[in-house]
């Protein structure tokens, strides 16, 4: 869990998705945090839960040179407290320290989602008990679209950094996937961990039935 500055940051963040729900739009465009007069038109990912990427392409001004591309997941109307619940778990502190553990790698979000199980456990298990997992039983919003939207909100802010890629085993039902990682960038085409080749299974959900 993060100091009180950290969450107060925290609830920040995920207030600024929170708003741009009511516009629709907002979804498909999104300014450049780092460049206020930069509207940036999202792309589909193609993934399952709808995610939407964008790039701001200019070369300078951003926190890890070059161009700068965050993720955004889009958050059903009617789930009460997901800002709130983000910044209850210290989400802003603890993801980013999850996926520092695969510096100088990016990594396929499930490697990501491992990580942060494994570091917060209870944590992990009150939100599988809270919005379900794909890996216990089939349902729309769940862990994943949450900790992934939780994700989006910290590249937006150049906290984590997203690259979308393939996504693999377990996983390949999405199509493609967000890949994580933390600044300094490593190459993209040269340091890449998959969720296969990682090797790990899907133990760590509590409940899973595909282990
Ligand atoms: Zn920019």
């Amino acid at each position: 869990m993060g100091g009180v500055g950290t969450e107060a940051l925290g609830e920040g963040l995920f207030d600024r998705v929170s708003r741009a729900e009511g516009n629709v739009m907002s979804v498909f465009r999104q300014v450049c945090p780092f460049h206020a007069d930069e509207d940036i038109r999202g792309v589909l990912t193609g993934s399952e839960d709808g995610s939407v990427s964008f790039t701001c392409t200019r070369s300078r001004g951003h926190p890890n040179g070059g161009p700068h591309a965050w993720l955004y997941v889009p958050q059903p109307d009617g789930l009460p407290g997901i800002d709130g619940y983000a910044a209850e778990l210290g989400l802003a502190t603890e993801l980013p320290v999850a996926i520092a553990q695969y510096r100088r790698q990016w990594i396929e979000y499930g490697v990501a989602e491992r990580a942060y199980a494994l570091q917060c456990p209870a944590d992990f298990a009150a939100i599988v008990i809270r919005y379900g997992h794909t890996a216990v039983s089939p349902k729309q919003y769940t862990t994943s679209a949450f900790l992934a939207g939780a994700l989006g909100v910290l590249s937006k802010h150049g906290t984590v950094l997203y690259h979308v890629g393939p996504a693999t085993g377990r996983w390949k039902y999405n199509g493609t996937i967000s890949w994580w990682t933390v600044a300094p960038a490593p190459d993209w085409e040269s340091n890449r961990l998959s969720w296969s080749d990682s090797g790990q299974d899907m133990s760590y959900v509590p409940g899973a039935a595909d282990q």
